[in-house]
């Protein structure tokens, strides 16, 4: 087993921190100012100039093809990347490494047709356009997909969607010009398959008949690229317009959310990094009662406690990028991606929060990104699914293997039987 990140990892990284420091770190102000204000920074397109002329450029996509724009790495080899990127949040996108299109793409890549890569991939890749993945429902509990309600039937040679969807991160941003929309096929209602009830539609935006109806504050932040409640009223697009096959919405979802999510906890990692950075440097020049704060044993404790936990989740969400490189089955993949997943989500709030006591009052302020970082691990407990059902993938997951095992594991009890049977050599 290998623990030290790949010599073109550690080449990419380099240059991603460079690039970082110099240009991404001095921008950081403006764009916190510009968030307040709700205004979008005008220098991202310059940044993503740059960091593209560098090749710091679609680095999370190892599907991209020869010739695509920008640098083919690993999932493995992307994870320190993007780590290095959860330290300022808003600058995945200057590399075109940001959720949501990263998954987008992802998702077109595996499954759009030629049209439909010239017409959304392409620029995706590009970077010149955005786009929005709606899925979740405010109408019905949209952890369990099968739930959901907003329907698209064929008409001739459209397709006909009415529905609402909240949540849809991305969907404020200008340029947003894609919205892949999950809806049920209309005469599936009462299908047998609840799994085969869904499909994916290409929705150019804008579009008549789709309305952004607001963007939804997360705990008092609004996001400038926002988190939309959007209505669908009669928006007709052409049947070409379809994603993958007819009733393979689902099954795109899966594949969708795997790598998507893996990113998300990769970032996490990188935020957790730095709030312990920033605690440590707190707590060793605040002084309290006539000693430093990291003198305090409870204040120790926290810091390691940081210390072994991200270091855990480090080594957990590397696997799975390993296991997505080397194509583990799914059976394999699914409770380890649900498993970090949880993993990430609850480290970020933990972490945060001993940080923030640390740092008493001012971390709940906006001085420090630490109370921003602690709504995000909030809301990463719940986006790409709840906590809950990720547990649920991995205990079933255990427990199909407790199953094969037959009860193999009563061979360690001492009941007084077996304390008094002879010795037997298997
Ligand atoms: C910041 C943010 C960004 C988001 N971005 C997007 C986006 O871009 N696109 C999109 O489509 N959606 C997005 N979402 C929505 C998100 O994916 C959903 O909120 C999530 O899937 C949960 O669905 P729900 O809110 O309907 O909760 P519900 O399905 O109503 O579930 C509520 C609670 O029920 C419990 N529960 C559910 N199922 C089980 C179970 N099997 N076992 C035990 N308990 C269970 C859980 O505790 C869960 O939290 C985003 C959400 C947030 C917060």
């Amino acid at each position: 087993m290998e623990f030290e990140i790949s010599a073109r990892a550690a080449q990419w990284l380099t240059r991603l921190e460079a690039f970082s420091e110099r240009y991404l770190l001095p921008h950081n102000a403006a764009w916190q100012r510009c968030a307040v204000r709700g205004v979008q920074p005008d220098f991202i397109d310059d940044l993503k100039s740059l960091a593209r002329g560098e090749g710091l450029w679609n680095l999370c996509l190892p599907l991209l093809a020869d010739g695509d724009p920008g640098t083919r790495l690993s999932n493995l080899d992307y994870a320190p990347l993007a780590e290095a990127m959860g330290r300022l949040p808003w600058t995945a996108e200057v590399f075109n490494c940001n959720a949501p299109d990263s998954g987008n793409m992802d998702l077109l890549q595996r499954n759009a047709t030629m049209a439909q890569r010239e017409q959304w991939l392409v620029p995706l890749l590009e970077g010149r356009i955005r786009s929005a993945f709606a899925m979740s429902e405010p109408d019905v509990a949209s952890s369990d997909p099968t739930n959901l309600q907003t329907s698209v039937r064929r008409q001739g040679d459209e397709l006909v969607i009415n529905g609402r969807k909240w949540f849809i991160t991305g969907a404020a941003h200008p340029q947003c010009q894609l919205l892949v929309v999950m809806c049920r096929n209309d005469e599936s209602s009462d299908s047998a398959r609840p799994h085969g009830a869904h499909s994916m539609v290409l929705v150019p935006l804008p579009c008549e008949g789709v309305q952004v109806l607001r963007n939804i504050p997360i705990m008092q932040h609004t996001a400038l690229d926002g988190h939309c409640e959007i209505l669908l009223r009669d928006v007709r697009v052409p049947a070409s317009n379809l994603l993958g096959a007819w009733g393979e919405g689902f099954a795109m979802a899966q594949s969708r959310l795997g790598p998507g999510r893996v990113h998300h906890c990769m970032r996490t990692i990188g935020q957790c990094e730095l709030a312990l950075e920033l605690a440590c440097d707190r707590a060793l020049e605040r002084r309290a009662f006539g000693k430093p704060l990291s003198d305090q044993s409870n204040v120790q404790d926290w810091i390691a406690m940081s210390r072994l936990e991200i270091d855990q989740a480090r080594l957990l969400v590397l696997r799975v990028a390993w296991m997505l490189d080397t194509g583990a089955p799914g059976q394999a993949l699914r409770p380890a991606v649900a498993a970090i997943k949880v993993v990430a989500g609850r480290l970020q709030t933990q972490i945060m929060d001993r940080a923030i006591q640390i740092f008493g009052a001012m971390g709940l302020s906006p001085d420090t990104p630490l109370a921003w970082l602690w709504t995000w691990g909030r809301a990463l407990r719940l986006m790409d699914g709840p906590d809950e059902v990720h547990l649920r993938t991995v205990a079933r997951d255990e427990l199909a293997r407790a199953k094969k095992r037959g009860g193999a594991s009563a061979a360690y009890f001492t009941t007084p039987e077996q304390l008094d049977a002879p010795v037997r050599i298997r």
